[in-house]
């Protein structure tokens, strides 16, 4: 219940809060590094800009909150977002799934 207060007071619609729980529901997980700790729910195309796609399930990703979101997002601006994020998100999660082991000097 918490949430669904801390959303309507942050001016979000309660279908917000159930589209982004959905949401989470069926892709847990950070799409770019894998993590499935503090999934944030990124709108692909910012709702601010396209209103319409507020409650687009094909607007959504999951990026994690630690680092991705901003990073990959935002490009480390929250007034901006990354036109290629889906793109962008696939190509650093398999580069960080064959990533090279790591070198031991000694
Ligand atoms: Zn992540
Ligand atoms: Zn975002």
């Amino acid at each position: 219940m918490f949430g669904i207060l801390t959303a309507v007071l942050k001016g979000r619609s309660y279908k917000w809060y159930k589209v982004r729980k959905k949401h989470i529901e069926k892709q847990p997980c950070c799409q770019a590094c894998g993590s499935c700790e503090k999934p944030e729910v990124h709108h692909i195309l910012p709702f601010h800009l396209y209103p319409e796609l507020e409650l687009d399930p094909d607007n959504l990703i999951t990026l994690c909150d630690k680092y991705c979101h901003f990073v990959f997002g935002h490009l480390m601006n929250w007034k901006s977002y990354n036109v290629d994020i889906i793109e962008d998100a696939k190509k650093y999660r398999e580069k960080k799934m064959t990533r090279p082991e790591v070198i031991k000097f000694n």
